[in-house]
């Protein structure tokens, strides 16, 4: 049983309306050990009305007092999903030096400068050649940043095509994901097992089994679990699958941070 959800969101996201009581509760009643709080914060993200981020200083004194309050029933991490883009780097660079994280997740919500998930970047492209661009734009965010613990949700995007992954595989983008692992691998970043995919209509999880194979046979070994929770219910979304998933693409640890520092368990 894996007993860490470190990917989940509450109403210091622009898209969730949970509370962190709320969602501490719901892990507790999912049977988890650990949690890590992981809200957005899509610097320069300007597509949901206002800027994508939320007041470090809240959202520590915030999440301080709920870790203590569960101290005893759960063991709570404080986090961030950072939204990255190539001409952010020093900004991120600086920002999570100032701040005392657990955990960072480095993920990719834009592509030319505009969020992925309102479909801009598809218009007047296939989504193969959508999925492409966005790709290559993703090894630029890592080479521009990478001061992150592990990288989000690789494929995502293929929730966002006309026709969702019906374009998209590893073999597809062999060269452009390859490149984005190898880096993460030289800067000593992981990756995560995001269970959203599933929720989003996809056949997989993210990233793709064929990703993870990679990633493990590229000398990859630090994954983190998540399933990117926006609301109680979906806290360990599909957790019973991940053990299958991890052993079958060679996986026998996964990983939470502390102060930046991972553990691991085995699977
Ligand atoms: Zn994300
Ligand atoms: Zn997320």
């Amino acid at each position: 049983m894996i007993k860490a959800d470190v990917h989940m969101h509450t109403d210091f996201s622009h898209d969730s309306d949970s509370t962190p009581e709320e969602m501490a509760e719901g892990a507790i009643e999912k049977g988890l050990e650990i949690i890590c709080f992981t809200d957005h914060f899509d610097k320069d993200n300007m597509d949901w009305g206002a800027e994508d981020i939320f007041d470090p200083e809240k959202y520590f004194e915030k999440m301080v007092q709920i870790r203590e309050q569960y101290r005893d029933r759960l063991r709570i991490r404080i986090g961030v999903e950072l939204g990255l883009q190539p001409h952010l780097g020093s900004y991120y660079e600086e920002f999570v030096k100032k701040y005392p994280f657990d955990f960072v997740i480095g993920s990719v919500h834009s592509a030319e400068r505009t969020d992925i998930a309102q479909k801009k970047v598809f218009a007047g492209r296939t989504d193969g050649e959508a999925y492409r661009i966005i790709f290559q734009e993703m090894l630029e965010d890592v080479k521009a940043f990478s001061g992150f613990d592990v990288f989000g949700h690789v494929d995502y995007v293929a929730r966002y095509g006309r026709e969702k992954e019906k374009e998209y595989s590893y073999q597809k983008y062999a060269d452009e994901i390859d490149a984005i692992l190898r880096l993460l691998i030289d800067k000593g970043c992981g990756i995560e097992l995001n269970m959203s995919g599933i929720k989003y209509g996809l056949p997989f999880a993210h990233p793709h089994t064929d990703v993870l194979k990679r990633y493990r046979e590229l000398g990859g070994e630090l994954i983190t679990v998540g399933a990117d929770g926006h609301r109680p219910e979906h806290i360990a979304y599909d957790f019973h699958k991940v053990k299958d998933i991890l052993e079958g693409c060679g996986f026998t640890y996964y990983a939470e941070f502390e102060e930046r520092k991972p553990h691991f368990y085995k699977i």
